[in-house]
């Protein structure tokens, strides 16, 4: 018979975590969600200031959510989009999605998952370029600490060493160029602009040396998420656009975080002026509520698969639940409610208390920098102000921080580089942004008391 402990354990995989540490403790099993609060298996209530994974915009307690998903089970709970047929709810939710888009948008193909989506726009620049008779124009070109998911293609793409490492990843097809995160990667002295404009030139540089005739496409995120809460440098996308252009790339945003209101525009595209070729979206799609995503492609892309169809005879890819009829009716009906509930407005009236708030912790010890637009931000923790120095991985301070705000109800992501990441639900109101504020510097306080505790250095100069 296994203790309750172990029970906990036994039958399940957690994934991102040290399964070998978490072996000697307790998961924290949810139960119950509550507006922007869940709650555990023993009642205790946690302010969810990641909204889970960046995903559930409306909290978790949307009743019109889970009446759309309900309705929909009972007048069409499945059917698929292959061999010309297509739920009458995903064309809907097709046409309202090339309605927002930032740029011109030709179609939309739906998945279940972000990364499905990556990958569906991997295989797309794949495709395009064989049409266009130019098979040895392949390679994709993405960002080290980008975050683009853990299917074979999309993990590929993904720049972060813990997602390649044993998987025998990234294919080769992958390269990744500098990460845009001015505060770590900035030289002394360097303005934002020359530091963007030095990244750009190595791209440049990066295109050329593999042969731009082998470089097919660019992947960003807008602001990277995983990876840190990584806000591009002044005058960054501007100075790498036309690179792209220059050498014939496709420009793919993934929208997976950025989109659907979380900087207070509707796209990270929208704040950034990009105009992608190719755009994927999911999470806030459906406030989470649904696994759903899509990939939204221009029409000159689009156009490309009509014209293969002739040769090949059929657009040989989809899943069972591309467009699956129940998160479609969930995520229209997420759509209407960011409409009717004037989301933009209120993420741009919340969004700056949450950045003024974690600003006004900048003297903290532990601070060494504060970023962040609209409801998403970060506080990267260091031991030295002035140097930037982090503390030692295993000093353990991020993992300390997640506990002291945990026991104090607040649950946050610590990502590697002792980087604090928030992304509440964008119906967060201005008093829990007060609460949410008010309740990770009392967990601030704690981890510098437990650091010095132990003795670790800290040059808070
Ligand atoms: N792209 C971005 C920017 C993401 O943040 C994520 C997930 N965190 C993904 C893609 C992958 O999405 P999923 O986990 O739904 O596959």
């Amino acid at each position: 018979m296994l203790d309750a402990a172990a029970r906990d354990h036994a039958y399940y995989v957690h994934p991102y975590t040290n399964l070998a540490t978490h072996q000697n403790e307790r998961p924290l099993v949810i139960t119950g969600g509550d507006g922007i609060f869940v709650i555990d298996q023993d009642g205790k209530r946690y302010l969810e200031a990641m909204a889970g994974l960046w995903c559930a915009s409306l909290g978790f307690s949307e009743r019109r959510l889970a009446d759309a998903a309900y309705r929909q089970m009972q007048t069409l709970p499945f059917y698929h989009s292959f061999g010309g047929k297509v739920p009458a709810i995903t064309l809907e939710l097709s046409e309202a999605l090339i309605r927002m888009a930032p740029a011109p948008m030709g179609k939309a193909l739906f998945a279940s998952s972000g990364s499905e989506s990556n990958d569906t726009a991997v295989k797309l620049v794949w495709y395009l370029n064989n049409a266009n008779g130019r098979p040895l124009k392949k390679k994709i070109i993405a960002r080290h600490k980008g975050y683009h998911g853990v299917t074979v293609a999309s993990a590929s793409l993904t720049g972060l060493p813990v997602s390649h490492a044993d998987f025998d990843l990234p294919l080769p097809q992958m390269l990744h160029t500098d990460c845009p995160h001015h505060y770590r990667f900035g030289a002394a002295g360097e303005s934002e602009e020359a530091f963007a404009e030095r990244l750009a030139n190595n791209l440049e540089a990066m295109i050329l040396k593999e042969g731009p005739d082998t470089v097919a496409a660019f992947i960003a995120e807008p602001i990277q998420g995983a990876g840190g809460v990584i806000i591009p440098p002044a005058t960054y996308f501007e100075r790498i656009v036309p690179i792209l252009k220059k050498y014939e790339m496709l420009f793919v945003v993934d929208e997976v975080i950025c989109g659907f209101g979380r900087t207070g525009h509707m796209f990270g595209s929208n704040l950034y002026g990009l105009r992608p070729d190719l755009m994927t979206v999911a999470k806030a799609i459906s406030a989470g509520y649904q696994p759903i995503s899509a990939l939204l492609m221009s029409e000159e892309v689009s156009d490309v698969l009509v014209r293969q169809s002739t040769k090949l005879g059929a657009f040989g890819h989809g899943y069972t639940y591309s467009g699956h009829p129940v998160p479609a009716a969930v995520a229209l009906e997420t759509l209407r409610i960011y409409e009717q509930d004037r989301i933009l407005e209120h993420v741009r009236a919340v969004g700056p208390l949450l950045q003024d708030g974690l600003r006004a912790l900048a003297d903290h010890p532990l601070v060494g920098h504060v970023r962040g637009v609209g409801l998403i931000a970060a506080v990267e923790l260091v031991q030295d102000k002035a140097t930037r120095a982090n503390f030692p991985a295993t000093a353990g301070i991020g993992a300390a921080l997640q506990k002291f705000a945990q026991q104090d109800g607040l649950i946050v992501r610590v990502m590697a580089g002792d980087i604090v990441a928030f992304s509440p639900p964008l119906i967060i109101t201005a008093a829990e942004v007060g609460d949410l504020v008010g309740r990770f510097g009392r967990a601030l306080d704690a981890t510098l008391a437990w650091a010095r505790e132990r003795g670790l250095p800290i040059a808070a100069r």
